[in-house]
Order: structure tokens, then sequence, then C-alpha cells
């Protein structure tokens, strides 16, 4: 018998292989699942011989479904909430409801399992120690490049996740903002039969994606190496100003020009130009 609860139980991601026993043994012994969309979740019901009835939870019905959950939980029922992949409330809807029931004075309980931004980071081979993740970005470049600007100067790893419909889009806006040399890894499909990650400087990624539309399919975490503390990094932009001022000064003076018109330290931009 389970203990009167909200499970907030994660799903897999792709591979149906990395489902947890205990998330099968919960979603069997709930009266009740709370999930994003209950007919794609019928696939993984039917897999794992799961009957349990099911209500639909998603962003536009969150509030009202409160009253749902609340009241079966009172009765000393047990609920599930589930989302369409991986963990619920990580870019998918759950928040407003275990906020809710929290505030009815009902336990939650987490029944843990894959998340697309954990799996990346655990294989992409970057500094994983400290990291931010920024969920989707804003789908209109301005805003997008905006965001990015905002993060430009964060050394923490960053996580985004993206769509492929805007995966180029995205690169590109930070291959601007953060400078062509900045590494990042693209996790593409994780756990799926055509799962890739792909980790490299920017400008060579941006080409390498580009050259093969295979790579722009899928489902896709980003993720980008914290900019080097201190260390000003510089964008191609300012290698262009830098550049230009070289073609026709000498180095100390193109540097201090660079540096007064990009607003970058002299001394990076010095060894910028030793390093042409
Ligand atoms: N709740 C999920 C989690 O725990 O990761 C995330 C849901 S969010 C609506 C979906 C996004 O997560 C996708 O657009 C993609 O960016 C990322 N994602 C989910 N599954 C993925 C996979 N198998 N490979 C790469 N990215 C994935």
């Amino acid at each position: 018998m389970l203990e009167p609860a909200l499970y907030v139980v994660a799903t897999p991601i792709g591979n149906l292989q990395d489902m947890t026993q205990r998330a099968i043994d919960v979603l069997q012994q709930v009266e009740l699942i709370a999930a994003e969309d209950t007919r794609h979740s019928a696939r993984l019901m039917a897999h794992f011989g799961i009957n349990t009835r099911q209500v639909s939870v998603h962003e536009h019905n969150e509030h009202q479904r409160i009253d749902t959950i609340v009241h079966q939980l009172q009765s000393g029922a047990s609920v599930a909430l589930i989302s369409d992949a991986g963990t619920p409330l990580i870019s998918d809807p759950g928040y407003v409801v275990v906020k809710g029931v929290r505030e009815a004075g009902f336990k939650v309980v987490p029944v843990p399992g894959c998340a697309a931004l954990i799996t990346a980071l655990s294989a992409a081979g970057l500094p994983t120690d400290r990291f931010v993740f920024e969920g989707f970005l804003a789908h209109k470049s301005s805003a997008r490049k905006q965001q990015l600007k905002n993060l430009a100067d964060e050394t923490r790893t960053l996580v985004f996740y993206e769509s492929p419909h805007r995966i180029l889009a995205s690169l590109n806006d930070m291959k601007e903002v953060f400078g062509e040399q900045r590494v990042v890894a693209v996790a593409r499909e994780l756990t799926k039969t055509y799962e890739t990650i792909h980790v490299e400087p920017l400008g060579q990624l941006i080409e390498w994606i580009s050259s093969d539309s295979n790579q722009q399919k899928g489902e896709f975490v980003v993720v980008v190496h914290g900019a080097s503390g201190g260390q000003q990094e510089l964008d191609a932009k300012s290698l262009e100003i830098l550049d230009i001022l070289l073609s026709e000064l000498p180095i100390s003076q193109a540097a201090s020009l660079a540096a007064k018109i990009t607003g970058l330290k002299k001394k990076v931009l010095y060894q910028a130009a030793l390093d042409r």
C-alpha cells in the first residue's frame, strides 16, 4: 500500500528501458495518474501493463486540477504526476500542482529518473561542478541574443533545451555573442537510436551541423562551456575589428584602438593580435 501522497514520477526521455522499477510500481498502485498528455502516455502505460485511470494536467488547466488532486488526497487516495518525457516540472507542467498540493498540506514524493539536461551533462565532458539550466531560449533572434548577452560572462556551464526548428539559428546567435572559440556540446536524441553527442568550438560545430541535415533533426540539449573567469573572450565581431585595424596600424596601436571600440581589455586584444 502506498502512503497517500502526490508522487512526482520521472519517465524515460526516449529509451523505455530507462523506466525505473519504482516508477512502474508507483504508477500501478496509485488511484489516479495526472499526465501532461494522456494519449501520449498511453504507449508507456501499455508497455508496462499499467491500467490506472488518467486525467490530463497541462499548462492550461493546472490550476483547476489542484482541486481534483487535493480531493483525491483528502479521500486517502494517492496520485502520480507524469509528463510526456523525463522529469515533470523540468521545462514541463507540474509546478502549479506541486505547489498547490504542498500548500494544501499534503506530502509530495519524488520518484526520480531521467532528465535530459542531467543526461547531457553526464556525457558532454564539460565542467559539471557548477552549472546553470536556462531551459528554452526565446524564439525570436533579437530576444534570444539579449538573453545570451546577459549570460556572456557567466563562468558556470550553461545548459539549454532547443528544438530542431531553431537549433542552427540559436547556435549562430551563440557564436555571435560568445565567440566562435567557445566550446559547446550538442546532445541530440539522447538514449534513442540516433543519439549523437558532438563537442567542438562553436565555429566548427556550426559548420559540422550545417553540412548534415540529419544532425538538425530530433531533440537537443545544448551545453555551453562557461566564460573563462576574468579572461575576456573574443567574439567574431571584435576579431574582425582587430583585423581591420591591424591591416593599417602597428600591433600596439591597433590593440589600443580596438579596446576603445569594443570595450574589451587591451591586453586581451594585444595577445589576440600576436596570435593572428
Ligand atoms: N521534462 C523533460 C526533462 O526532464 O528533460 C524535458 C521536457 S521539454 C518539454 C523537452 C525538451 O527536452 C526537448 O525539446 C529537448 O530540448 C529536451 N529533450 C528531451 N528529451 C531529449 C532527448 N532524448 N535528447 C535530447 N534532448 C531531449
